[in-house]
């Protein structure tokens, strides 16, 4: 597995007012979207792309374009849905599946009460959009759920990550050939996780500060 820390100064500018307690939901909305484009550029620097030449007013240029099997975006719900908007924009054309996974508060154990992905996934480059990789508990259901059925790559977008949970998918996901090659890009990697599996420092829990406490 490898990570990408995407240490750009726009990602910890929009990161840093984020992260901020006062910062209120209309605000976090915004700044999720703009940070999920900013990190699916790193993401995407590795899909898959066909050389073609078009014709200029000029002359002829040689360039790429992306070529199929479409892509696949899973945001992870809640909190990834928050994500969506922001991945979309750079990929329009990518399919959208999706897994809904809750965390018992007290186990801190991940389940999943929904999924909506293809059976066959074959060949096929996945982006999974989940806000906060704290335990990594969640991550490694919903990417053994996608290597399960075939997926050529994974590629993790998270806003942020803790060390203990990259380090639980680098156990679960070594790089050896029975695996998907799986990535995960991050705008920063925090200190830890406390007792109650947030990140510290961290952000307090996306789904709420995206969509409020229900
Ligand atoms: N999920 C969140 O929303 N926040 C955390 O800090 C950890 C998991």
């Amino acid at each position: 597995m490898r990570t990408l820390l995407a240490d750009h100064p726009l990602v910890t500018h929009k990161l840093t007012l984020l992260r901020e307690a006062a910062t209120d939901t209309p605000t976090f909305r915004t700044l999720a979207d703009e940070l999920v484009t900013l990190l699916a550029y790193e993401a995407t620097r590795e899909v898959r792309v066909e050389q073609v030449s078009v014709a200029t007013p000029v002359s002829v240029a040689n360039g790429a374009r992306l070529c199929g099997p479409k892509p696949l975006i899973v945001p992870v719900l809640r909190a990834g849905i928050g994500m969506l908007d922001g991945m979309t924009r750079l990929l329009p054309m990518a399919d959208v599946g999706f897994v809904g996974m809750v965390r018992d508060e007290e186990s801190l154990q991940a389940s999943t009460y929904a999924n909506r992905l293809p059976t066959d996934l074959t060949g096929r480059e996945v982006f999974v959009l989940d806000p906060m990789l704290a335990t990594g508990g969640t991550l490694v259901t919903v990417i053994s759920m996608l290597a399960e059925r075939g997926a050529a790559s994974v590629t993790a977008i998270c806003l942020l990550a803790a060390p203990e949970g990259l380090l639980r998918l680098e156990q679960a996901f070594p790089d050896d050939a029975d695996s998907p090659a799986v990535r995960v890009v991050t705008g920063a990697v925090d200190e830890r996780l406390n007792d109650k599996g947030y990140i510290v420092p961290g952000l307090g829990d996306a789904g709420d500060r995206l969509f409020g406490q229900i």
